[in-house]
């Protein structure tokens, strides 16, 4: 019997100490995602921690929609969050949980601070504001409506709240310590004036408040216990600590921000993702060179590799970059098993077998996966026609190439031995077919064992063959080079798409969309939900089969 050694994560040794003082009895994790783009695969690093928690420690994971800023917020988004977070399989219960729906409890929690001396309205411009805010190494001043009577403020505040004044004109700011070391704990505005119209409120509300104000209530509304976020959010804690003390929560939750994840070779952020839509770089949100999660998913990765990639990558205070090979890595090991693996031809050359007999036409019997036997076989035709890869042929190869050029001597896999005799080439000296003779001896499951060869070839029979659109991918940015470019901008890879028309068995003409082939020899693909039709079939490499990344012996 082996016993596994479960290591934990920073995070998991706080809960259990948690749990074992008692401090919290259940635990409630989160995830808040604001509606204003696409989740990226940062994203899922999140939801796939904070679903797991919940689900290790028997607790429970809240969806919210942080939409408390109507201004960047998009019905779009919303439908693709969703759907992203179900894709993911993080189970929050069916119950979508909104933000907006507690301004009327966060309106009371800001009357609350007003009575207890902890909140003013004040007056100053938001220039005069950030005047008085001082800087890092000079402290504050106070506002000179700082000491505004509770009754004044109640009914200023009140009067903010009810349309009175105009956007802009009044905030309500906490009361805590304009020297602080901690700028956010300045007096920090948590309502401000703005007439907008809510999605969800509608015009109902004039006010609405700001960030470190309202998510610290939300948290503490649902109960929430541990609120995991990301490194810039530290220098909040303060504040955020301060918000459900001054609140009079009985359990309060607790921040525990850790690194985020970014990727080499690629764009994470959903900032930097939308100005690359935006500026047509790529084709959309789905865009398969991007990370977000739409564009993951259309690429052909599957929630499991993702899955295995975090639990890869970990969890910890320090930030830095992941290697994209090791995301290459655990989606290869996810369908290695899974996907069947077909021949397909990428770049075709007609290869003809000129002593094969014209019209004939036979099967052969393949296994569909050579690591999994239960994944069964097919069968598979053979005919004087047939494609090779342009590639797989050289009029003059170099040494220790051992492929098809005149005099050689190739397996075509799962078939017969065939002998290159000669090549046609148009007037402009391009190849445009391969002669060959095939000995019949050889024939694949007749036990042949009369000599070696040492190349095996993939083909597909020209007669049967499927043609198909495929999208051959490179990442987007070519970190080689560095990522940026000496005047800041992005250093695309010109070579990040690359479409050919192959040739694929007949097999791959029954795939549906999402569906996963491997095409021996040249990788993983999937076949396109967005542009794939059944007349004209689309494919998407999700990677190849070479990997430089190794993982590290357990
Ligand atoms: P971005 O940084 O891409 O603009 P965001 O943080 O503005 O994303 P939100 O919708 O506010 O996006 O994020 C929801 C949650 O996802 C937050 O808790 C945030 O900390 C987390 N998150 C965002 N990016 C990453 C990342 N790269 N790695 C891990 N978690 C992330
Ligand atoms: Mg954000």
């Amino acid at each position: 019997m082996s016993e596994e050694v479960v290591s934990k994560n920073f995070i998991e040794n706080i809960i259990d100490k948690d749990l074992e003082e008692g401090t919290y009895s259940e635990i409630v994790t989160r995830f808040p995602p604001e509606p204003n783009g696409y989740l990226h695969i940062g994203h899922a690093k999140s939801i796939l921690l904070n679903y797991g928690i919940a689900k290790k420690y028997g607790g429970k994971f809240n969806f919210r929609f942080d939409d408390t800023n109507p201004t960047k917020e998009d019905e779009e988004y919303v439908q693709s969050i969703l759907e992203d977070i179900k894709w993911l399989g993080a189970d929050f219960g069916g119950e979508v949980l909104y933000a907006s729906n507690y301004f009327d409890q966060m309106y009371e929690v800001a009357i609350k601070l007003i009575k207890k001396g902890k909140a003013y309205v004040d007056d100053l411009s938001a220039d005069e504001i950030r005047q008085y805010r001082g800087t890092l190494t000079e402290p504050g001043k106070n506002s000179p409506y700082r000491d505004r009577s509770i009754d004044e403020n109640l009914k200023l505040f009140e009067e903010m709240k009810d349309g009175v004044y105009p956007d802009g004109s009044k905030v309500l700011r906490a009361k805590i310590d304009m020297a602080s070391p901690n700028i956010n704990m300045r007096d920090p505005i948590i309502y401000r004036i703005a007439r907008m119209t809510h999605h969800n409120t509608g015009d109902k509300w004039v006010i609405y408040p700001m960030y470190d104000f309202a998510h610290p209530l939300e948290d503490a509304f649902e109960g929430i216990t541990h609120s995991l976020c990301t490194l810039e959010f530290e220098d909040h804690r303060p504040l955020y600590n301060w918000v459900v003390e001054e609140a009079e929560f009985p359990h309060p939750p607790k921040q525990i921000e850790f690194a985020k994840l970014y990727l080499t070779n690629v764009v994470t952020g959903k900032r930097y993702i939308k100005k690359l839509v935006e500026d047509g770089v790529v084709d959309g949100w789905d865009d398969p060179r991007l990370v977000s999660l739409a564009a993951l998913r259309r690429r052909g990765f599957t929630p499991e590799s993702l899955k295995t990639f975090m639990e890869l990558v970990g969890i910890s205070k320090s930030q830095s970059s992941c290697d994209y090979a090791m995301l290459e890595y655990c989606i290869r090991e996810d369908l290695k098993p899974k996907a069947p693996r077909y021949m397909g031809v990428l770049r075709p050359l007609k290869l003809i077998i000129d002593n094969y007999p014209e019209g004939q036409t036979e099967e052969f019997e393949i296994e569909n996966n050579s690591d999994n036997p239960e994944a069964g076989n097919r069968k598979i035709t053979f005919s004087k026609e047939l494609y090779i890869e342009q590639d797989d042929f050289m009029e003059e190869p170099p040494r220790k190439y051992f492929r098809l050029f005149p005099g050689n001597e190739v397996r075509l896999k799962g078939a017969y031995f065939v002998k290159c005799t000669g090549f046609d080439k148009n007037e402009a000296g391009e190849i445009t077919a391969v002669h060959a003779t095939y000995d019949p001896e050889t024939r694949s499951g007749s036990g042949f064992e009369g000599r070696k060869v040492k190349g095996t070839i993939h083909w597909v029979n020209a007669a049967d063959a499927v043609s198909a659109e495929v999208r051959l991918y490179e990442n987007l940015i070519d970190e080689e080079k560095g990522k940026l470019n000496e005047d800041g901008t992005l250093n695309f890879n010109p070579n990040s798409l690359e479409v050919v028309e192959a040739k694929l068995e007949a097999a791959s003409g029954e795939m549906k969309p999402g569906e996963h082939v491997q095409f021996i020899r040249n990788g993983y693909f999937v076949v396109d939900t967005k542009d794939s039709t059944p007349e004209k079939l689309v494919f998407n490499r999700v990677v190849g089969l070479k990997s430089s990344y190794k993982p590290e012996a357990k």
